[in-house]
């Protein structure tokens, strides 16, 4: 009886698992699939950026198979250095065809380098699943800002939309598995933008008003160099 129900539990987490995987294998190929409708268009003269840039989303996707199946123990990943001005660039390339697809615009303002630790590939699939919640929200004249800056030791990424926007009982839902209001949702993109947020030792909060639009911020401890961060005091 316990030998029964111990695999029955054990079906369930790695159909669990297979079904994260699968959702999260679909962001980049959704991005690659983007490219190649662009590239498909008339527009010749970045042809070389976007096919190195659809290469490099389906490695990612194989990347993430890989996170997923390490998903048990995420405290081992190693953590480099990740300058967010450079990895937000990043995601900005990767998700303006998908924007302009969905009619909307797309800005990206990092003034000043900002380095956290972390690790690059979870850091993109974790922010890419914020916004592609905003493209999906928006309706016409879709506006998505993202901004970060530094802020008392603390590195802020503000990633904000004029999309439909949510009801107080949906923000309080959010991260749940397979909580989704989409036809076609899987409801397990937040789950994991939170877990990996979580690892990166991060917080990640929702604000929202129905019919306006949705801000999400997350924060991640700000490392200049280790000497400062021992030393860092922070002003009230
Ligand atoms: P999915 O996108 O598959 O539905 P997620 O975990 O990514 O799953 O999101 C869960 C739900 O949270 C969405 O179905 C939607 O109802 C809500 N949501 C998340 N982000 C936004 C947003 N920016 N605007 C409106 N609703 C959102
Ligand atoms: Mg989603």
């Amino acid at each position: 009886y316990n030998h029964q129900l111990q695999r029955t539990e054990k079906m369930q987490i790695i159909s669990e698992l297979a079904a994260s995987i699968a959702h999260e294998v679909r962001n980049p190929l959704q991005v690659t699939r983007g490219f190649l409708q662009l590239l498909s268009g008339k527009s010749v003269e970045h042809d070389k950026s976007y096919f190195a840039m659809a290469i490099q989303e389906l490695d990612r996707a194989s990347g993430i198979i890989t996170d997923f199946l390490t998903f048990a123990k995420p405290e081992l990943d190693t953590r480099i250095a990740l300058n967010l001005q450079h990895e937000l660039a990043q995601i900005e390339t990767m998700m303006t065809p998908l924007v302009l697809l969905n009619n909307g615009e797309l800005e990206v303002h990092v003034p000043e380098p900002l380095i956290i630790l972390g690790n690059s590939s979870k850091f993109k699939q974790a922010l890419i699943n914020i916004i592609k919640n905003s493209i999906e929200s928006i309706r016409e004249e879709g506006h998505i800002t993202i901004n970060a800056w530094a802020e008392e030791g603390t590195a802020v990424i503000r990633i904000a939309d004029n999309g439909e926007g949510m009801e107080p009982e949906q923000l309080e839902k959010l991260g749940e598995p397979y909580f989704s209001t989409k036809t076609k949702g899987t409801g397990l993109g937040l789950m994991v933008t939170f877990r990996i947020i979580e690892v990166m030792e991060g917080t990640l909060k929702f604000h929202s008003e129905k019919g306006k639009g949705t801000e999400a911020i997350v924060r991640f401890p700000l490392v200049s160099n280790t000497s400062s961060k021992k030393s860092a005091v922070v002003p009230q």
